[in-house]
């Protein structure tokens, strides 16, 4: 990851006490040094309204303002060619350790077979038990059915 965004990351949870260290106070100095002003003040502007200046992105969604990321941002975020603000709430983003930010997680309105499929899997999931007994009737209708049949004809 970005050098500049590891130490944004890490003066913010100093800063807001996520993480402890003896001399945090001197860290925080030191960092502090290492970010350029304009970043740390735009930074500073953020944590003064009450909000954090950094904020992870998961799933292509802003973590501070749960908002959507364009993929543009995340794209320069994975090949860490810059740094990137959040379009909606400003924040620095930085790209989550779990996995899998490439795949877009939209809601998107899913088509009505796929929705099918999958009250049926949780269905089947949720009652297992009648498999057996239901497997034992068809093998029992089966053998029933061409005496039937034949009865009939
Ligand atoms: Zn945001």
């Amino acid at each position: 990851m970005n050098e500049l965004l590891q130490n944004l990351i890490k003066l913010q949870s100093l800063e807001f006490g996520e993480s402890k260290e003896k001399n945090a106070d001197a860290t925080i100095a030191e960092l502090r040094g290492k970010v350029p002003p304009q970043i740390i003040t735009h930074y500073d502007r953020l944590v003064a309204r009450g909000k954090k200046g950094v904020a992870a992105v998961r799933n292509q969604v802003c973590t501070g303002c749960h908002m959507r990321v364009p993929i543009g941002v995340v794209t320069t975020l994975m090949h860490d060619t810059d740094i990137q603000i959040c379009e909606s709430c400003g924040r620095y983003l930085y790209l989550s350790d779990t996995p899998q930010t490439t795949a877009p997680v939209v809601t998107k309105p899913k088509p009505a077979r796929k929705a099918r499929q999958a009250k049926n899997s949780l269905q089947l999931v949720s009652t297992p038990e009648p498999v057996v007994p239901l497997a034992m009737d068809k093998s029992g209708q089966d053998k029933m059915r061409p005496g039937l049949r034949s009865a009939f004809n």
